[in-house]
C-alpha cells in the first residue's frame, strides 16, 4: 500500500515545531501590560480563534491554559466548526478550537487526560506513514544525522539545524527525499527511535472527542511537490485513515501551513470540509474559506501571560509588524 513506511524509505516528512511562523519568545509576555491589549482582547471576541500546537512537553503549563480558555474563552469542536460553516451561522463569541499537528504519542498521554477533565474538544492532524511505527519525524532525523556526520550534496553549505531544515525544506521534494537517503547512508550513527500513535490509539482519541484529521502521508512541503506526488501525499493517508477510524476524515491540515491550490482540489474531490492553514493569525467566526482556516502557532509551555497576547491577536500583530519592519530594512 502506498502508505506503507517501505514504499517511502527515503521520503521522511518537513515540519512540526519548525513550520510557520514561529511563536514569539518568551519575552513577548510584557505585551499583556501593553494599553493596546485591551483593544485587541474586545476585538478578538468577535473572532474564531484556532490554536496549532504540536505535542505537550509540560502538562501543568497545558493545563493552566486550558483552565484559561476555560474562563475566559469558548472551547468548541471541529464538528462545531463544520456545522457553522454548513448553515452559514456563525459561532458564537470567543470560539476557540484546539488541534495538534504531527500528534506524537504526547497527544495521547498528556493532552487527552488534560483535556477530558475539562471536557474540551480537540483535533489532531496526524502524518499517516508515521502510525504504528517508532519512526522518528524526518526533521528531527536530518537534524540528528547532520550532527552526526551526515553529508548531503545539497547542504553543504547550512552552518545551523536550523539552515539545514530551511534549506531542505526548500529544495524540491525529489531532492530532499534524496539528500536525506544521503544523510542516512554518510551518518555514523542511526536516529533514535521514536514511538508514534498506533491505529488503536486514533480511535481512543476520535472517541475522547479528539477529531482525528489529514496531514498528509509524508509530510512533505506541498509547494515543492510535483501534481502527482500532491495527490498521493493527501490520497493515500485519506484512505489509510478511513481504513483506521472507520470513516473518512473531514480535515485536513496543510503540512508546514501554507496553502497549496492543488491540494485544494484533491481536498474538495475527497470530500474534506475544512483545512488549516499556520499562519499565527485569528480568522472570521464564520469562516469565509473553509479549506484555508487560519490558526495561532502556541506551545504548551507558553506562560499564561503570553497567552494571552496570543488570544487576543496582539502578539501575532506585533511579530507581523516587526518581519515588515525587518523586511524593508533588509
Ligand atoms: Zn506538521
Amino acid at each position: 500500500m502506498p502508505y506503507s513506511y517501505s514504499t517511502t524509505i527515503t521520503s521522511r516528512p518537513p515540519t512540526t515545531t519548525a513550520t510557520g511562523p514561529r511563536p514569539a519568545r518568551e519575552r513577548g509576555g510584557w505585551l499583556r501590560f501593553s494599553p493596546v491589549q485591551p483593544l485587541f482582547r474586545a476585538r478578538a471576541a468577535g473572532r474564531l480563534a484556532v490554536l496549532a500546537y504540536h505535542g505537550v512537553t509540560d502538562p501543568n503549563s497545558f493545563g493552566a491554559q486550558l483552565d484559561r480558555l476555560h474562563r475566559l474563552a469558548t472551547p468548541v469542536s471541529l464538528q462545531a466548526v463544520e456545522q457553522a460553516i454548513s448553515e452559514g451561522r456563525p459561532l458564537p463569541p470567543r470560539s476557540v478550537l484546539i488541534t495538534f499537528d504531527d500528534a506524537d504519542r504526547t497527544v495521547l498521554t498528556h493532552a487527552l487526560p488534560a483535556l477530558a477533565a475539562r471536557r474540551i474538544p480537540a483535533a489532531a492532524f496526524v502524518i499517516a506513514e508515521l502510525i504504528g511505527t517508532d519512526l522518528p519525524f524526518w526533521w528531527h532525523e536530518a537534524q540528528f544525522l547532520a550532527a552526526h556526520g551526515g553529508q548531503a550534496r545539497s547542504l553543504r553549505t547550512h552552518s545551523s539545524p536550523e539552515q539545514l531544515l530551511a534549506r531542505l525544506k526548500a529544495l524540491p521534494d525529489p531532492d530532499r527525499r534524496r539528500s536525506l537517503h544521503e544523510l542516512r547512508v554518510s551518518a555514523q550513527r542511526q536516529a533514535p527511535r521514536r514511538e508514534q500513535l498506533r491505529p488503536e490509539d486514533l480511535r481512543t482519541l476520535a472517541a475522547a472527542k479528539i477529531a482525528i484529521g489529514n496531514h498528509t502521508l509524508g509530510h512533505p512541503c506541498l509547494g515543492r511537490c510535483d501534481d502527482s506526488t500532491v495527490q498521493t501525499e493527501i490520497t493515500a493517508a485519506h484512505l489509510a485513515l478511513t481504513q483506521w477510524l472507520g470513516e473518512p476524515p473531514a480535515a485536513f491540515a496543510y503540512p508546514d501551513g501554507g496553502y497549496d491550490s492543488r491540494a485544494d482540489a484533491t481536498l474538495r474531490q475527497l470530500g474534506y470540509r475544512l483545512g488549516f492553514l499556520s499562519d499565527h493569525r485569528l480568522g472570521p467566526r464564520l469562516p469565509a474559506h473553509p479549506l484555508r482556516i487560519s490558526r495561532l502557532q502556541v506551545d504548551s509551555t507558553t506562560s499564561t501571560r503570553r497567552f494571552d497576547t496570543i488570544l487576543s491577536g496582539l502578539e501575532p500583530a506585533v511579530q507581523r509588524w516587526r518581519g515588515r519592519a525587518q523586511a524593508s530594512a533588509g
